[in-house]
């Protein structure tokens, strides 16, 4: 069964999320039952729960650097849940690079939006800029 995780908000727990049923409903938190943050399949995630994150993940993960008033990435953010349904095998995670200045500045991240892989929890890929749908899961192979 393909799964995938997201960190609640509330409690900042890790949750393995079972995919298709995240599809069909939101699904909640299974410590404090807080609505997880989902949009689909990807999960928005702050830098405490990215960090979670790639400790934990048994999949590769990849991150859509956004913000809101960034015009390319309101317009590229459904082509990443549109890729994130066809592919189960890789968690995906939204970080506002407003309110995650820290961790961006970390990774270095210049412009938005900016797509990064991590594999073992290390970076192995990047790409800035708008990608269409079709041409994200080249990012991962
Ligand atoms: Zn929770």
């Amino acid at each position: 069964m393909a799964h995938t995780f997201s960190v609640c908000s509330k409690c900042a727990s890790l949750n393995k999320v079972d995919s298709q049923k995240a599809l069909e409903k939101t699904p909640s938190c299974g410590k404090c039952g807080q609505t997880l943050p989902m949009h689909g399949l990807v999960s928005e995630v702050t830098a405490e729960g990215f960090k979670k994150l790639l400790a934990k993940s048994d999949q590769p993960v990849i991150a859509d650097f956004w913000a809101s008033w960034c015009g390319p990435c309101r317009a590229y953010g459904p082509n990443f849940e549109a890729a994130s349904k066809n592919l189960k095998s890789a968690v995906f995670v939204k970080i506002n690079t407003e309110t995650e200045q820290q961790l961006s500045a970390q990774l270095g991240v210049r412009g938005i939006p900016t797509t990064i892989v991590f594999k073992n929890g290390k970076e192995v890929r990047r790409q800035p800029g708008v990608i269409p749908e079709a041409a994200i899961p080249q990012l991962l192979s």
